[in-house]
């Protein structure tokens, strides 16, 4: 696989003892995108050997714990490991502040350059590119600002062959939905993309819930990846009262069959 995402953390905000918190990793051909860090990421990247010496970016969607209690652990390990190259964090403009806090009482042994760039926008915009490939934020609904992501992977194509034998199809892309509740522009900003992660924290029967708190149900998740158009769907971020994940499973391929459940450790192809 060239183009590849690997959940780390599934559940929600209330630890479980076989689960992480928030924390995705997306391989592009080797480059690696990390995608919120709850605590306990840096744990369960050693477990499934993703080496932190190939992590030069970390997408943080919003400034809730379980979404970043695990990036202040990583930053001192790394530095640690002797790390020198610079670290790039996209994370909303409050993030300055913690960090800020985080290095005036921990950074002593910080030798690398930590760039904060603040996510402030209020409709899709590039954040990075590099060679082959471009990430895009855009804001998503939840109660604090919070924001989603797009890895958008874009194959060259070769000038000596015909238009019929290049490589089909030339993009391909990932959306990664942290917590929101589905909101009119979100399919519209998702049409595409190949393979959506969406939070889906409660089951239908709890949709009153889910809204009150700015999250999704397994439906709604559903819902929105049909008429994004994807090929493929993932939900992760679990509420810990379901002790039978398949239920929010069956409830999102009655609308999306091609649905899988995110696993601590599984890889999906893109
Ligand atoms: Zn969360
Ligand atoms: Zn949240």
């Amino acid at each position: 696989m060239n183009f590849y995402l690997t959940t780390l953390g599934t559940a929600s905000a209330r630890p479980i003892v076989d689960k992480c918190q928030s924390a995705h990793v997306v391989n592009l051909h080797g480059r690696l995108f990390l995608i919120d860090c709850g605590e306990g990421t840096q744990v369960q990247m050693k477990r499934f050997r993703i080496s932190k010496g190939h992590l030069d970016n970390i997408l943080v969607s919003h400034l809730h714990g379980d979404h970043i209690f695990g990036i202040f652990g990583m930053l001192s390990t790394m530095a640690l490991d002797g790390r020198t190259a610079p670290l790039y964090i996209y994370a909303p403009r409050d993030f300055g502040s913690i960090l800020h806090f985080f290095l005036s009482h921990f950074g002593e042994g910080i030798k690398y350059e930590i760039h904060h760039i603040p996510l402030t926008m209020k409709e899709p915009r590039e954040i990075a590119s590099f060679r082959h490939c471009r990430v895009e934020a855009f804001p998503l609904q939840h109660h604090i600002e919070c924001f989603g992501f797009k890895i958008i992977y874009e194959k060259t194509p070769r000038p000596s062959l015909p238009a019929e034998e290049q490589d089909l199809p030339v993009q391909q892309s990932f959306a990664y939905c942290s917590d929101t509740m589905v909101f009119p522009q979100e399919a519209q900003w998702l049409k595409g993309v190949d393979l959506i992660y969406h939070e889906a924290t409660f089951a239908d029967e709890h949709i009153g819930l889910a809204h009150k708190m700015y999250h999704s149900t397994a439906r709604e998740a559903a819902q929105v990846a049909a008429e994004a158009g994807a090929s493929k769907l993932v939900i992760g971020h679990f509420s810990s009262r379901y002790d039978n994940l398949n239920l929010l499973l069956d409830q999102a391929r009655e609308v999306f069959p091609a649905t899988e459940l995110a696993e601590e450790g599984k890889s999906f192809e893109i």
